[in-house]
């Protein structure tokens, strides 16, 4: 019987991170249901901390590929590596988890082994031996169950779908993978990332804020309060850790230049043309709650919303509380009533 392979690379230190234990809970699930054995692919600088972090996972088999060439991401070697493991597990289902890394190299490698790749997927199941895949469509709108004929067919998973594995480290053999000598033109030079306390991406928080154009609108003065707005939703964020988002109107007008939030990219764009994160919670602000927005709050469960305008979209319905109300009046007290916990706390 053909192994399930799932292929996974490492993190710098050479472990794993969260995403890839969720997809080897979804591999250990695929592989007891339909009564496959599950083998392990590995890419990294390093592979054996890694193949160590999972050895009571229980897979069948654990391949390797691991050089300084595999430490960074790069297409010709995340190719090449992806393609020797592919060939070598010899599995009809290879499962990965849709990292940048491997959702910019994989599609290629299926086609390199003549199968299929699918992309954003949410669910894997066992339909009388066969296996079925779901996605959404038309952002979030409609959800699918897909078959394929083709074998292997290369299946990315999305994050925040399945319960990351956890068990105790142990010590597990790595079977070496050989690479045909590799021809890269691609150096590795180093890497620009924000600082941490700059990066106001957070998929893990709990808590998503919105923010919206309202921000940077004339408020009752007849003034615009842009430095205010920045002062007050980057104070959320520090006090709460939240991951924040902006409205199309919003990051928008940051990229034309206009009187704007410094922080506010089109990376934080949620929407049927941005993002669809998976935070518990969501607080919209100065936001007014069209549906091409609130589409991207799919997986979002409890849903606040402030406007000035009680007839806004969020009160038809797409939020569970509405607070009307002056938004800048309200984070001001917000704020000031995190500070204080924060400061009662430190001080017990
Ligand atoms: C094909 C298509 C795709 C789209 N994709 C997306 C998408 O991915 N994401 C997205 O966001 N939009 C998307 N849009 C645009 C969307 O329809 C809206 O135009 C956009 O979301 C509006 O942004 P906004 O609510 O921030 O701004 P506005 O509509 O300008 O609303 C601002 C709100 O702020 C409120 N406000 C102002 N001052 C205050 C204050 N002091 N306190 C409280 N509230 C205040 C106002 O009452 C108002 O409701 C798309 C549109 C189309 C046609």
């Amino acid at each position: 019987m053909q192994p399930i392979l799932l292929l996974v690379h490492t993190e710098s230190d050479g472990t794993l991170a969260k995403h890839a234990l969720e997809s080897l809970s979804a591999a250990l699930t695929a592989a007891r249901e339909s009564g496959c054995p599950l083998t392990v692919g590995i890419v990294g600088g390093q592979v054996q901390p890694a193949a160590d972090q999972i050895a009571a996972a229980g897979a069948d088999r654990i391949l390797g590929i691991a050089g300084e060439a595999f430490g960074q991401p790069r297409y010709a070697t995340d190719a090449a590596a992806t393609e020797a493991i592919g060939r070598a597990a010899g599995a009809a289902i290879v499962l990965a988890p849709s990292t940048s890394r491997w959702a910019r190299v994989l599609p290629g490698v299926a086609y390199r082994l003549g199968g299929r790749a699918d992309t954003h997927i949410t669910a894997i199941q066992w339909r009388d031996g066969q296996a079925a895949v779901t996605r959404w469509f038309y952002r979030q709108r409609m959800e699918a169950v897909l078959t394929r004929e083709q074998r292997p067919w290369v299946v990315l998973l999305d994050p925040g779908c399945f319960a990351p594995w956890s068990g105790p480290a142990g010590s597990a053999p790595v079977e070496m993978v050989a690479v045909e000598a590799l021809a890269t033109r691609t150096t590795v030079t180093g890497i620009h990332a924000p600082q941490a306390d700059q990066q106001t991406i957070r998929p893990d928080a709990k808590l998503l804020l919105v923010a919206g154009a309202g921000w940077t609108k004339k408020q009752a003065d007849g003034a615009i309060h842009g430095a205010d707005a920045e002062r007050l939703i980057l104070g959320f964020l520090h006090a709460t850790q939240a991951s924040l988002g902006g409205s199309k109107s919003l990051v928008d007008a940051s990229g034309e230049g206009e009187a704007v939030l410094g922080f506010m990219t089109h990376l934080n764009q949620i929407g049927q043309t941005g993002s669809t994160p998976r935070h518990r919670k969501g607080l919209s602000t100065c936001c007014h709650g069209e549906e091409p927005h609130v589409v991207g709050w799919r997986f979002v469960n409890e849903r606040r919303a402030i406007n000035l305008d009680a007839n806004c979209g969020w009160a038809r319905g797409k939020a569970d509380v509405v607070y009307v109300a002056d938004a800048f009046a309200l984070m001001e007290q917000v704020n000031r009533t995190l500070e204080a916990s924060r400061l009662q706390t430190t001080r017990v």
